[in-house]
């Protein structure tokens, strides 16, 4: 890790390092000589990493208090002033928690984003109920962010019956949010009909080196781009994935860039596409704050050379995974029910194998009804397409009646 020169001018210390503190007595402002990159977002800057409230350091059932503290201080020292919760994080102990900790903080400070949860609706008048409750638990007047928290074939009906979007509009009026939003996990014909449907002012999607040619990121980011409606990364490690590498794959890394990490690689990758404003990384650590703010202070975009070595890591990736499919997707192209094959097969290769069930069933839950395994009619022209030989009808039955006894509690 790089070695961090601080201002020394200071008056406060924070686990033995001097920071230089301004501002009234009562409220912290501390500023490190290095800050992490920012991009610009409408009349106001954004820190290009931003601290996701999912992964909270834990102690026991409740959040580690002591350790959020230190992980929020080096966070805003640093520049990284974007906080991420959402009404369902931790059991809906994450916005009471960061509430907590950005209290003692002046509000202009930082930026506080948050979700509301389409699935919970049973009204309209319920909307504004959780809206004003969550404003409660984070002890704010406004969000600087707020959006309907993941739109996807299963809550999309709520958010249009609930008129959520026009709600949105209300608590904007009202400047108790500034900026409206959605995240995102839905089919890519999905997200063309939300764009198009109102004026957005950003979108989180779900992006990292490997999903961008698997999983459909690149077109749902281009429709964000083409439409200027920025893009918040989320699991711009793939959960982790990107870093557990296999040998293969890191020495295929080591042997191109020795002094690199897999996390600072697979977050430098996404930073640097231009659309990005920020990429929200889960940390539950001091430690893992401290890493990824020296990816961003300093901030070197991605190289062509680079980009290759992501290439050839996605190749191995594929290589090594059970079902050898490369994400060609030459039998898209041919299959008459516009089943999501490659993304079928990659939820299996990620999830089952690990024996991650519930983590598969809450992916698979995600796709549109219309692209499952179900849907196929096994007329075969899939396989016929198919570089890699795999008997495509069989491999979606397969994953479907996995997915089905998962649900049923049959495979725990
Ligand atoms: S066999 Fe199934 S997946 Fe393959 S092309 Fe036909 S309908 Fe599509
Ligand atoms: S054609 Fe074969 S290798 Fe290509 S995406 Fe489809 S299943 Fe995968």
């Amino acid at each position: 890790m790089k070695r961090r020169e601080f201002i020394k001018s200071s008056i406060f210390a924070l686990g033995g390092t001097a920071l230089m503190t301004t501002g009234c007595s009562s409220k912290r402002l501390y500023k490190a000589k290095e800050q992490v990159a920012r991009r610009k977002f409408k009349n106001i800057t954004v820190p290009l990493l931003g601290l996701g409230c999912l992964r909270l350091p834990m102690d026991g059932k409740n959040v580690d208090m002591i350790e959020l503290e230190k992980m929020v201080d080096y966070a805003i020292t640093h520049g990284v002033n974007y906080f991420d919760t959402a009404y369902m994080y931790v059991n809906g102990k994450s916005e009471n928690a960061i509430g907590d900790v950005l209290k003692n903080y002046h509000r202009k400070d930082f930026l506080l984003a948050d979700k509301t949860p389409p699935q919970m609706m049973r009204s309209k008048e319920d909307v504004r109920r959780v809206f004003e409750e969550q404003l409660r638990k984070c002890k704010v007047g406004y969000f600087d962010f707020y959006m309907i928290h993941s739109l996807r074939p299963n809550t999309i009906e709520n958010y249009r019956k609930y008129e959520m979007f026009n709600q949105l509009m209300e608590f904007k009026k009202e400047e108790k949010i500034k900026y409206a939003g959605f995240s995102f996990h839905g089919s890519t014909k999905m997200l063309k009909e939300l764009v198009n449907e109102h004026p957005w002012d950003f979108c989180y999607l779900q992006m990292n080196y490997f999903d961008w040619d698997v999983a459909e990121a690149h077109q749902q980011y281009d429709i964000l781009k083409n439409a200027g409606i920025p893009t918040v990364v989320m699991e711009p490690l793939k959960g982790g994935n990107l870093v557990r590498l296999s040998d293969k794959a890191i020495n295929k890394l080591k042997e191109h860039y020795p002094d690199t990490t897999p996390a600072e690689f697979a977050l430098r990758w996404v930073a640097s596409k231009e659309n990005v404003m920020t990429v929200l990384s889960g940390m539950s650590n001091l430690q893992q704050i401290k890493e990824n703010i020296d990816t961003f202070v300093n901030f070197q975009k991605i190289t062509a050379e680079e980009e290759k070595v992501a290439k050839q890591i996605n190749s191995i990736i594929k290589e090594e995974s059970e079902i050898n499919c490369t994400a060609c997707k030459y039998c898209m192209e041919v299959c008459p029910k516009g089943i999501n094959i490659p993304v079928i097969l990659s939820l299996y290769n990620e999830f089952i194998p690990p024996k991650r069930y519930i983590a598969f069933l809450g992916r698979y839950n995600m796709l549109d009804e219309n692209e499952r395994g179900d849907k196929c009619i096994k007329c075969g022209l899939c396989s016929k397409t198919c570089p890699q030989n795999l008997d495509i009808p069989e491999l979606l039955s397969k994953i479907h009646t996995l997915y089905s006894d998962i649900k049923s509690g049959k495979i725990k």
